[in-house]
Order: C-alpha cells, then sequence, then structure tokens
C-alpha cells in the first residue's frame, strides 16, 4: 500500500456494520436509513432505466439535474447558474474531487475534529497534509472555535472544511461563529470547503444557512451537497458540488478521471424529488425529530449522559458514568453483548482524549427498530 494511505484502517462505518450483522444486532451505527425515500422519485429512476437512459450522462450531469440544484439554493435566496454546478458520485466524490483540484501537495487543509473519514482521505490522497482543530463545547453541543481554527493557519494553509450540520456531533454552527470563520477565511485568503449534506435535516425549527451567504464567501466556498441523506438514498450516490467558475472547473477537472460521471438514471429522479418532493424532505425531518427524542430518552434512562442535537440524523451520548474504557472497546462490548451497534467517536479525532467516552447513535430507522434498540439498551 502506498505510504500516504497507510494510516487509515477500513472505515468505521463498514466495521460496525460487518460486526452488527455479524452479532444479529440493531444497526444504530452506519448512518444509512431503513426506509425508502418519496415514491415518485423512486418511479422515475425506474422509467428511466426502462426507457433507455442507461449510456452516459454529460460530464457536468444532466441538464435537468443541474438546473434543479440551481434552483434548490434559490430557498437560500442564491441565485445559482447551471454552470455553477456539478453532479457528482455523492458528496464522497464531491469532497474527494474538491481537495484534489485545488489543494496542491504539501499545503495544509483544517479540519474540524470529531472530523468525517472521508476528509482525511481525501487530503492525504491530494498528498496535502490535515491540521485538526477540535470544536468547543457549548452547552449540551458543540461550537466552532474561530480562535483556535485562526491559531492553526500557516503560510501553507489552502483550505478549511466546515460541516455544518455536523456529522458525527449533530451540531448546527451559530451564525456569530460563522461570521467569525468567514471573516479568518477571507483575511488568509483560504478556500473553505462546506459539506451540507445534512442542510434539510434540522429540529427544534432550526434553520441551514449556506456558508457561502456569509459576508467575503460566495467566491470562496464549494458547496457539496448529496440526495443521500435528503432523499433517503445513500445507496443512489448522487451527490453535487455548487462553486464559481473558476473554482469549479478545477474541481470538474479532477472529477473527470475520479468516475468521469455519475448514474444517469438516478439524475432525472433526484431532479424530480429536488423540484417536488421538499414537504416529504420535511416531513422527514419532523418524524427524525421524534426518533431523536425517544432515543434519547432511553438512552438517558440507561446512564448515558446525551448531547443535544439540532441536526444531522445522528445524537452522542457519553457513557463516562458507565464505563472507564475507550469508545472503540465500549461500542465493541455493546455490539456483542447488548446487540446494539454505534460509532466511537475517538476514531474521528488526531486528539482523541476529550472524546474517548463519547460515541454516535444514528436514529435514522423505523420506530419498531428503534423500540427494539431500546429494549436491549436498558
Ligand atoms: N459528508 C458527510 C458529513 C456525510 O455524513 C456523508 C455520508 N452521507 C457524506 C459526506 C457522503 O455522502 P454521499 O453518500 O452522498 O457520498
Ligand atoms: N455518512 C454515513 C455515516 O456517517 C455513512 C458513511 C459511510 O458508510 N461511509 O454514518
Amino acid at each position: 500500500m502506498v505510504q500516504r494511505l497507510e494510516e487509515f484502517q477500513q472505515t468505521i462505518f463498514a466495521t460496525m456494520s460487518a460486526k452488527a450483522a455479524q452479532c444479529d444486532a440493531v444497526n444504530l451505527g452506519q448512518g444509512f436509513p431503513d426506509e425508502d425515500g418519496p415514491a415518485s422519485m423512486l418511479q422515475i429512476a425506474q422509467r428511466e432505466i426502462a426507457e433507455g437512459n442507461n449510456q452516459y450522462a454529460p460530464g457536468p450531469g444532466m441538464p435537468v439535474l443541474r438546473q434543479a440544484i440551481a434552483s434548490h439554493q434559490r430557498r437560500y435566496d442564491l441565485d445559482v447558474a447551471e454552470s455553477e454546478v456539478l453532479v457528482t458520485v455523492g458528496a464522497t466524490e464531491a469532497i474527494t474531487a474538491t481537495i484534489m483540484g485545488l489543494v496542491e501537495p504539501g499545503q495544509e487543509v483544517i479540519l474540524i475534529e470529531p472530523y468525517y473519514d472521508a476528509y482525511a482521505a481525501a487530503v492525504a490522497l491530494a498528498g496535502a497534509t490535515r491540521v485538526a482543530v477540535s470544536l468547543q463545547a457549548k452547552g449540551d453541543t458543540w461550537e466552532l472555535d474561530p480562535a483556535a481554527i485562526e491559531a492553526a493557519i500557516t503560510p501553507k494553509t489552502a483550505m478549511i472544511v466546515i460541516n455544518n450540520p455536523h456529522n458525527p456531533t449533530g451540531s448546527v454552527f451559530s451564525s456569530e461563529t460563522m461570521c467569525e470563520i468567514s471573516r479568518i477565511a477571507c483575511v488568509h485568503d483560504l478556500l473553505v470547503l462546506s459539506d451540507e449534506v445534512y442542510e434539510h435535516l434540522l429540529f427544534d425549527a432550526t434553520r441551514h444557512r449556506p456558508t457561502c451567504t456569509y459576508p467575503g464567501m460566495a467566491q470562496r466556498t464549494v458547496t457539496v451537497s448529496s440526495a443521500a441523506k435528503t432523499f433517503n438514498a445513500t445507496g443512489w450516490k448522487t451527490g453535487w458540488a455548487i462553486a464559481p467558475p473558476p473554482l469549479l472547473e478545477a474541481i470538474a477537472q479532477a472529477k473527470q478521471f475520479l468516475t468521469f460521471v455519475g448514474a444517469t438514471p438516478f439524475q432525472p429522479a433526484v431532479a424530480h424529488a429536488l423540484n417536488h418532493e421538499q414537504s416529504w424532505a420535511d416531513d422527514l425531518s419532523r418524524s427524525l425529530e421524534k426518533k431523536r427524542d425517544k432515543l434519547s430518552a432511553a438512552l438517558r434512562k440507561a446512564g448515558f449522559r446525551v448531547h443535544y442535537s439540532p441536526g444531522t440524523y445522528y445524537l452522542v451520548a457519553d457513557f463516562a458514568a458507565l464505563s472507564n474504557t475507550t469508545g472503540m472497546d465500549f461500542c465493541m462490548e455493546l455490539v456483542k453483548d447488548r446487540g446494539v451497534a454505534a460509532i466511537p467517536l475517538e476514531v474521528f479525532c488526531d486528539h482523541p482524549e476529550p472524546w474517548r467516552s463519547k460515541i454516535r447513535f444514528a436514529f435514522c430507522k423505523q420506530d419498531h427498530v428503534i423500540d427494539e434498540a431500546i429494549r436491549r439498551l436498558s
């Protein structure tokens, strides 16, 4: 294996899903829903295949989907042109292509830890160096730490990766903090990769504000999102990057040699969902909010400290009152002894100590599945 990939293990999501299957456990580890997305979206994909839309899409994606993605941004008062949209193989490819297309080997990329594992791997694939800056605790949830981020900037820093709403913590960052991050990005002339795949999964009347809407950010932000989480279609691997043309050209340059294009028949289906199924996504977030509350209450009763999760379909529970082992060991015991899979947060950190007793539960599951997990945990 090449040296730059040596530090990476099998992703924790694959490891825990395999373990869950082996132990016949309720899988609240890897974040994927167990119900389908909107019926009309599924029907269109089937129809597209039946009607012969089965060859390569155009490099930047099918116009119908690029147009739908551009129109979708109008909900944030953004005027995006089709030429500023690139369809990718999930948000994952958008992330990798952004870093490979815009960061030189030897440059530094600031990641906020705990960070989604694909960021670290993309930085390594680009021959760049990651610099991890921790979230700071704020009440029962977390916030970005602008002072620590600014302190981590060096002449080699090229980019900051922000994920908001944040996986794995479920945090949503305040506009005050985001203004501060924007100021820092402008002063130091940095690019920002803004991963917004959970933009529609918000609770308690929390609202999403895209990073590119903050002062000075439109020209330096690459916005990434995906149909995976909004429309329960993680297996479709249909995502996108939105950026001003000079940035998007660089991303497309990398993307065309990673996969060239993504699967064609899903593109009109996702376009339809973006154009017509927003109320389905709103219902999804309302139902997730109830699941979050139910699982949180049960975990508290079982002795965990439960952190507040205003977004995503994850919540973080702290087991310090129950055990002093590591997160990885705790999750391994939990899946074997209790038959419930969760994800340790320490694996997403370069400085794991403060996160050692925190684990993530995914609550994007049918009620009877969550009930069974609760029964096993209590
Ligand atoms: N970013 C984050 C923060 C995620 O949680 C995920 C997983 N959905 C992705 C990116 C990857 O999304 P996709 O499945 O569309 O590649
Ligand atoms: N994004 C999902 C999660 O955080 C799954 C990602 C994956 O399996 N690579 O659980």
